[in-house]
């Protein structure tokens, strides 16, 4: 009680603001701000912020004025008067709180960002805009859109008397109000420019986007320009945070609706959510986050400014899209992400670098990570849907988040010749090997189906060999980044070099074609190498085929031929390196030319002197049907001419080759 007298005795009359809130007012009555509608998001915070004061205080102290009240903030666009009128039944403040408390500025950081944002104006430079419309300045963003502010409030603690509050952004005063209620109720005379803020919608939707989630229920009633209440005062908000309640206390109803919020009000049937994760954690940050990993790709995923987590601090919407909370190859989870331990009034910057922000993307991580190998094993066929979507972005991960590398790997799904066109993990993969087999073989390009019949898997496949069909640009960063899984090497099917099939596979096939040893057609390889000169680096017998005539294999070392072609498809210069040409020695067709190529070289065997036809077509068709294979031919009218000249032969229409 002496307290209250002592404080009127010292506080009440005119007064200066302290040097540093005189600065930030000046600073934010300089019309610094674009997005000035956050005035109201601070207002509505800190009227909530004195009710759940309020009835935690209730808690210990029977005494408090009012404890009957209903909590709700209500909200009065006064036509006739231009004042918009913030009012709440918590706390309160006494004569020494509220000049302390709207005469100081508590966050030092508050200051020295507006005054930077104020110099760079000054210099004629551009500040941040974005940057600034995610600052809050709490109460004194007020004064972006009121050139006169009214506070009367009640504290809720007994013996105080209520006070007057008044301000024109330059000093305040401070005098008694009369105020019945415990509260405070906050009247903004709106600048000319600032009359949108009477308009309904306008309000509704300010709330609905920041403060939708309030706990309290917020009410807005309107007084038209004659003094007449319109009698309708709605709640606006939804006042509440479903994420706050317990995992068993939510319907499935309540998920879905709040799916639809989170993905901006429309979803379309059949793109419902294909998983979702209900977090309340509270060690060692608290925090409660509703996920969802959406059922179809958001448009927006390859963009710079992709759209993230929404991150809200008690409640409070503080960042639409924060990317920070999950690594970037997560980018596709959608939902919020709330926290007790997060600042409102900070700028994004320093919100950014906050070390709570850290420690929940750690934990987001784990429990992101955990849901989708829950979904892989509990829901494979969901985890398909999902691999579909998002397989290419989990891909990245690989290569960027080295601390979940395994739990990555798990994830991994690719196409299969062994799986009846199922997706299988690399897991399966290994458990499925049979005897003998002692690598994990693949093969990469842009289409299964073509990728599937290419003669590159045929040695292969006739051991029963399974091979992975990756058709995703980033599957050449996915093998390069793996090398091997379960001890198990990853050998592509196209690359040089030993397949690693173990030597006595010839015999397993049928007996009694006798095993072609490669120097069986060394002519015919001698013969080609000639023809085709720098087309290809080198022309040798293939292990790798058994229905073919002809393959290309990649140089070992070098770029795959579907790295090359992913590399100039972003644009990138990359000089077509010539590659080596397996022949089948085996195939009947290229004994027959190799008979043909060693009588040749037997009539002139001095190098240099032109391989008769037609040896020389037969062993450019050869190299056609390797290109052809893989869907790429240099001289397609060439290829064309070559097999007309067959099949003219063929129909007894001509017996001469044609000159090319
Ligand atoms: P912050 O909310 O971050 O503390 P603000 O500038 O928004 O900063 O508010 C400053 C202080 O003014 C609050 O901490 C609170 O003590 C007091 N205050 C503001 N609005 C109210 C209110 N409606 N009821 C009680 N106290 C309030
Ligand atoms: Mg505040």
């Amino acid at each position: 009680m002496s307290d209250a007298t002592n404080d009127s005795a010292t506080a009440s009359g005119t007064h200066e603001f302290k040097a540093e809130v005189a600065a930030v007012l000046r600073l934010v009555t300089n019309s610094l701000y674009t997005n000035r509608e956050i005035f109201l998001r601070e207002l509505v915070s800190n009227a909530s912020d004195a009710l759940d004061k309020a009835r935690f205080v209730a808690l210990v102290d029977k005494d408090l004025r009012d404890q009957e009240l209903t909590p709700h903030i209500q909200i009065i666009a006064d036509q006739a008067r231009g004042v918009l009128v913030i009012e709440d039944v918590g706390i309160g403040m006494s004569e020494q709180e509220a000049t302390q408390n709207l005469g100081t500025i508590a966050h030092s950081g508050t200051l020295r960002f507006l005054e930077q944002a104020a110099t760079e104006q000054a210099e004629g430079k551009r500040p941040d805009l974005d940057l600034i419309g995610q600052f809050g300045v709490g109460f004194y963003s007020a004064f972006m859109v009121a050139d006169r502010i009214d506070v009367h409030s009640l504290s809720a603690r007994p013996g105080h008397e209520p006070i007057h509050w008044s301000s024109d952004g330059t000093s305040f005063s401070i005098g008694p109000s009369a105020r019945k209620l415990r509260g405070t109720r906050i009247e903004l005379h709106l600048k000319d420019d600032a009359k949108e803020f009477l308009d309904r919608w306008r309000i509704e939707g300010i709330v609905k986007r920041y403060s939708n989630f309030v706990l309290y229920p917020i009410k807005l009633q309107r007084v038209d320009d004659k003094g007449v209440n319109d009698g309708d005062n709605r709640q606006i908000n939804a006042a509440s945070a479903f994420w706050t309640r317990s995992a068993k206390d939510v319907s499935d109803d309540d998920y879905k609706e709040f799916y639809t919020h989170v993905m901006g009000g429309f979803v379309l049937p059949g793109d419902e959510p294909l998983a979702r994760l209900h977090l309340s954690l509270d060690a060692p940050i608290q925090f409660k986050a509703v996920l969802y990993v959406p059922g179809r790709r958001p448009p927006d995923l390859f963009n710079e400014d992709a759209k993230a987590l929404q991150l809200y601090a008690r409640r409070v919407l503080v960042m639409e899209s924060c990317d920070k909370l999950l690594p970037t190859y997560l980018r596709f989870v959608r939902g919020v992400v709330d926290s007790e331990d997060l600042p409102l009034n900070v700028s994004r910057e320093m919100l950014q670098e906050h070390q709570s922000l850290a420690a929940i993307r750690r934990q987001l991580t784990r429990k992101v990570l955990k849901l989708l190998e829950d979904t892989a094993t509990d829901e494979p066929e969901n985890y398909a849907r999902l691999w579909e979507e998002f397989g290419v972005f989990i891909k990245e991960g690989l290569h960027t988040d080295n601390a979940h590398r395994e739990q990555i790997t798990g994830l991994l799904r690719f196409a299969s010749t062994g799986s009846d066109g199922k997706l299988v993990s690399l897991h399966e993969y290994v458990e499925a090997m049979p005897e003998g087999q002692e690598a994990i073989y693949y093969i990469t390009g842009d289409s299964t189906a073509a990728l599937a019949r290419s003669p590159h898997l045929e040695a292969v496949r006739a051991r029963g060999y399974a091979v992975l069909l990756m058709t995703d640009a980033v599957d050449e960063w996915v093998v390069q980044d793996l090398r091997e899984h379960e001890g198990k090497p990853l050998r592509s099917v196209t690359q040089g070099g030993d397949l690693g099939l173990s030597k006595d596979a010839n015999e397993t096939k049928d007996g009694d074609e006798p095993s072609a040893e490669a120097s069986d057609i060394d002519p015919l390889l001698r013969v080609a190498k000639q023809v085709l000169g720098d087309r290809v680096k080198e022309v040798r017998a293939s292990s790798r085929l058994t229905d073919s005539t002809a393959c290309l294999v990649d140089d070992e070392g070098g770029l795959s031929r579907n790295m090359e072609r992913i590399l100039r498809m972003a644009n990138r210069d990359v000089p077509t390196r010539p590659r080596i040409l397996e022949l089948n020695p085996g195939h009947a067709f290229v004994r027959a030319a190799n008979e043909l190529a060693a009588a040749s070289l037997e009539a002139a065997p001095e190098a240099g002197s032109e391989p008769p036809q037609p040896l020389r077509t037969w062993v450019e068709l050869l190299h056609d049907q390797a290109n052809l294979a893989e869907g790429t031919v240099a001289d397609p009218a060439g290829v064309v001419l070559r097999i007309q000249s067959l099949l003219d032969r063929v129909a007894g229409l001509r017996t001469e080759e044609p000159t090319p």
